[in-house]
């Protein structure tokens, strides 16, 4: 037996702003795995900032992309056939194969999933890479204590409203910054203390009115001007958590930095940046107390879902202009 389907493949490198003409929908035929291989139908795909800098040719943690390849990634589906000890026929796995409908893998970095535990599109949001981000960076790096004030920018995002939400069950107080209305009304029901729209109130003057004794924890997501009005309003002793640059991922050129980076000594900041995947032996203390929050309502999340493989450029294109409320997916295949 053998499975038909599409997977879609990086064509051309971008100069500046993405855009759909570098990608191709290309037909596929997997075949029946052999001795070891698994065959897996996809559900979800997840798209995410980070592969817009796998995009370019040039060195970094992790390699790039290469030209005519299917787009690699997290995805979970349902297996279709197996001969791999590990797995059976209908387990549910997160692979990270990619944008395609069906994979045929090795079993290398394919985990089971419980789907009586959540939905299982959690594997890739909440529950996922991005929920692991935002707990890891926030509680290890950022070190909130109770009674403090923390600024996540990209807040209406999958990492962004987990760090919020995460710092309100730590006892903070807690800042979002995002791009529409319907995102700010979401952080309100998540319980941010207070929001606003970075596309209609510079970020300095928003946050001198919102915290004008200043915050304890940046979480960036945004780098840029973001990044320059928080050191602006940090209190002494502050941390600022590097998590992501996404106002910069397009540009053809590095752009010059903060310009207020001698705050760092005068203020005693620290600023940390940190890259998930090194620290993946964290993950089961990660589940082991998100997954209670998730279930009891306490760690809440939305999805922006796609339908249909041929529009995942586009959902990831998305990402830069904001067009996701929470996680953006991109659904492939039947999730009953
Ligand atoms: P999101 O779900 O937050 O989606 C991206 C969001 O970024 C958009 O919805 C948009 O929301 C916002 N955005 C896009 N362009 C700009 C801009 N120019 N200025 C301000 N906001 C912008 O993505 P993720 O939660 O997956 O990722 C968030 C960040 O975390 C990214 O920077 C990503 O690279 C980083 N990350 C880092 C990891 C690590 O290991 N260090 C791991 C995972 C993610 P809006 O409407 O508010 O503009």
């Amino acid at each position: 037996m053998s499975w038909s389907g599409r997977e879609i493949r990086l064509v051309a490198r971008p100069q500046g702003i993405a855009d759909e003409e570098l990608f191709e929908v290309v037909e596929t035929t997997v075949p029946d795995p052999g001795e070891g291989q698994l065959v897996v139908r996809n559900v979800y795909l997840s798209v995410d900032p980070y592969m817009r800098g796998r995009m370019n040719d040039m060195r970094s943690y992790v390699s790039p992309y290469s030209l005519g390849e299917a787009m690699t990634g997290g995805a979970v589906g349902r297996v279709v056939a197996s001969h791999h000890p590990d797995f059976a026929e209908g387990d549910w796995v997160f692979h990270m194969l990619g944008w395609r409908e069906f994979a045929l893998s090795d079993g290398r970095s394919v985990f089971r999933i419980d789907p009586s535990f959540a939905p299982v599109s959690t594997a890739l949001g909440v529950l996922g890479m991005p929920g692991f981000t935002a707990w890891y960076g926030l509680l290890e790096l950022g070190r909130p204590k109770e009674g403090e004030t923390v600024f996540v920018s990209a807040a209406g995002g999958a990492v962004g409203s987990a760090a919020g939400q995460i710092a309100r069950i730590v006892g903070c107080r807690a800042i979002g910054s995002a791009g529409s209305e319907e995102k700010l009304a979401w952080l309100r029901e998540l319980g941010f203390d207070a929001t606003f729209n970075y596309r209609e109130t510079a970020v300095r003057d928003a946050l001198r009115e919102l915290a004008p004794d200043g915050i304890d924890v940046y979480f960036d997501n945004v780098g840029g001007d973001h990044l320059e009005a928080a050191i602006g309003a940090m209190r002494n002793l502050g941390r600022v958590v590097a998590c992501g640059a996404i106002s910069r991922y397009n540009d053809p050129e590095p752009a010059p930095g903060p310009r207020n980076l001698f705050m760092l000594f005068t203020k005693r900041l620290t600023m940390q940046g940190f890259i998930i995947s090194d620290h993946y032996d964290r993950l089961p203390e990660f589940l082991a107390q998100a997954g209670p929050w998730v279930r009891e309502g306490r760690l809440r999340y939305r999805e922006t879902i796609i339908e249909g493989i041929e529009n995942a450029p586009r959902a990831f294109l998305g990402l830069f202009g904001g067009e996701n409320v929470g996680k953006m997916l991109v659904k492939v295949g039947p999730d009953e």
